[in-house]
């Protein structure tokens, strides 16, 4: 019989690096090779483990090396020895341990809220109050500078029941993306296209390039311009018909009554890894609701683990409504952590009704991949 007072005895994490099977231009970086993430496992006196990962991408939320350090230095003391119980004290002393690093606290949350429903039974959904849908439609990114490579996803997506689309934009020429947009409306005229600059537009011209991308119909546009220029994301709203999406400028749930009274976005990226985790973000998605804003469910580079932790926290969140983007573990990973396929099937993302997270990892190819790694055990 396990309970849920039972105390963590062990924290282990690995700094990963899984292959992947292009390479992905975006505004504001390029990936190729691998990309870096972060496992976190947690042990209660009972031998139960809770995992959860850490998704960094240096240009964007944050290095491994430096989520490697939060847990090691900073989470460690608040974590060991802990009841499983005092899973939001301990949320909130990590929180405070050290700013930023908002995947590590997402990697930690994701672990403490798998190991609560693994000793209780109950689905990580359930833990947030319970699901709302059982299914989640899927997004699949188009991001390869060799577009004819990306056809060849866009064919096979499409033919696994994908209906929605995000085309980033902006790395290359204008005349690039307008091709491209025009391709898809032609070839697919059923799947919903969404655009993502991820910030690669300069404030001096953006307004001419997204009004060309709004005349083309496209189902929303994302982060044009760099994070910090407000002002402009406003003026763009305000010109556009296409509702304006916030990724990059919106990382908390502060920053979100800020948008929300700046009036910057019609709709918002929710990500664990940027706001630390479930909790902060259903904040997020609660203040946009409050707002008249609507949620979608953002991703970064990220394995099943991660996707599965987001798929819990929209499966929990009316508000959050507009899809996810959690495609990498079915179509841009060589091999995923999990040890069956994620969970997905007809372009839809299910959320399974196990306890925990609801899924198993392959711990084997934790190891394999991973190319530093802390551990300690309770003495
Ligand atoms: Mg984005």
């Amino acid at each position: 019989m396990h309970e849920l007072k039972e105390k963590i005895i062990a924290m282990d994490a690995w700094h990963c690096q899984l292959p992947v099977n292009a390479r992905r231009d975006h505004g504001i970086g390029s990936v190729l090779g691998t990309i870096d993430i972060v496992i976190i496992r947690l042990t209660s006196e009972s031998g139960v483990k809770g995992f959860g990962e850490a998704s960094p991408w240096p240009v964007f939320n944050g290095s491994a090396e430096a989520t490697l350090s939060a847990f090691n230095r900073y989470f460690k003391p608040h974590v060991l020895n802990k009841s499983v119980a005092e899973r939001a004290s301990i949320m909130r002393l990590a929180e405070k341990s050290v700013v930023h690093c908002f995947d590590a606290k997402a990697a930690l949350e994701t672990a403490l809220l798998d190991l609560s429903g693994k000793l209780t039974s109950l689905p990580v959904y359930e833990l947030l109050g319970g699901r709302v849908r059982e299914t989640i439609p899927l997004s699949v990114s188009i991001a390869n500078p060799d577009f004819d490579q990306d056809k060849a996803l866009a064919d096979r997506i499409h033919s696994d029941g994908v209906r929605l689309i995000k085309l980033k934009t902006g790395f290359k020429s204008h005349a690039f993306d307008l091709q491209r947009i025009e391709y898809f409306q032609k070839h697919f005229p059923e799947t919903a296209i969404r655009i993502d600059y991820n910030q690669g537009l300069e404030p001096v011209d953006a307004l001419r390039t997204v009004k060309d991308i709004d005349a083309m119909n496209v189902s929303f546009i994302e982060q044009p311009v760099a994070a910090k220029h407000w002002q402009c994301m406003r003026r763009l709203r305000d010109a556009t018909t296409a509702p304006l999406l916030a990724d990059e400028s919106v990382f908390t749930p502060d920053d979100m009554v800020k948008a929300a009274e700046a009036g910057i976005c019609d709709a918002v990226s929710v990500k664990i890894m940027k706001c630390g985790g479930l909790t902060r973000g259903r904040e997020i998605a609660s203040v946009a609701e409050a707002a008249g804003i609507a949620a979608y469910g953002g991703d970064m580079f990220e394995s099943g683990l991660a996707h599965m932790a987001g798929a819990q926290l929209i499966a929990a969140c009316q508000n959050i409504s507009l899809g996810c983007e959690f495609y990498q573990a079915k179509y841009y990973l060589n091999e995923d952590i999990l040890a069956q396929p994620f969970p997905c099937e007809n372009g839809l993302v299910s959320v399974p009704d196990k306890p925990g997270l609801g899924i198993e990892i392959n711990e084997d190819a934790i190891v394999s991949y991973s190319i530093n790694s802390i551990s300690q055990t309770v003495s």
